[in-house]
């Protein structure tokens, strides 16, 4: 497994940041921040995005002058790339400010699977406080345009705290509308 790093000398975090998107409906419910990490290793065929695998591509950003960006709105948050576990530890620092900021949920996508993730400390450490994950890679033959949220049929919409407290994966539903 390939990951990446990094802290300044005062010990503020950085991260490659490809895109912050405020007000977006495509990567979870309703209007969300999206913020695009640079860096993956997975290399999917089919990848809509390679351009998002060099974890040197966007420009170097602290965790705080993200959040900074992120709270100049209510939206909750969703992190994606490339993978944020790409760089375990600079997500876990992230993930951490942003409900440190009151942010009322945060998603993750990330091509490794849950069952991946509870193998890998790091991977562990990085998605506590996350509250739903979309887990696994991109996979071209399963690639379903129906699906919400996701792209192929076996990435799954994943409940973390329930699924970390049952040990297995506790699919998220999207809420019911009643007319
Ligand atoms: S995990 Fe996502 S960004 Fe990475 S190669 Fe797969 S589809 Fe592309």
């Amino acid at each position: 497994m390939t990951v990446w790093s990094t802290s300044n000398p005062s010990g503020s975090v950085t991260v490659n940041v490809l895109d912050i998107i405020p007000g977006t409906s495509v990567d979870g419910p309703g209007l969300r921040t999206a913020i695009y990490l640079a860096g993956c290793s997975h290399a999917c065929p089919g990848c809509q995005n390679p351009g998002s695998w060099d974890p040197a591509g966007g420009r170097s950003m602290t965790v705080a002058e993200i959040v900074g960006i992120v709270s100049e709105n209510e939206f909750p948050v969703t992190l994606t790339g490339g993978d944020p576990l790409f760089h375990p530890e600079a997500t876990g620092r992230l993930v951490e400010a942003l409900r440190g900021a009151g942010v009322s949920s945060v998603w993750l996508y990330t091509g490794y699977t849950f069952e991946q993730i509870l193998d890998h400390q790091r991977l562990l450490d990085a998605v506590r406080g996350v509250d739903v994950i979309v887990d696994g890679p991109f996979r071209s033959e399963l690639r379903d345009p129906s699906l919400s949220f996701r792209g192929s049929a076996n990435q799954r919409i994943i409940l973390l705290p329930e699924s970390l407290a049952a040990g297995r994966p506790c699919l998220w539903q999207p809420p019911t509308v009643d007319f």
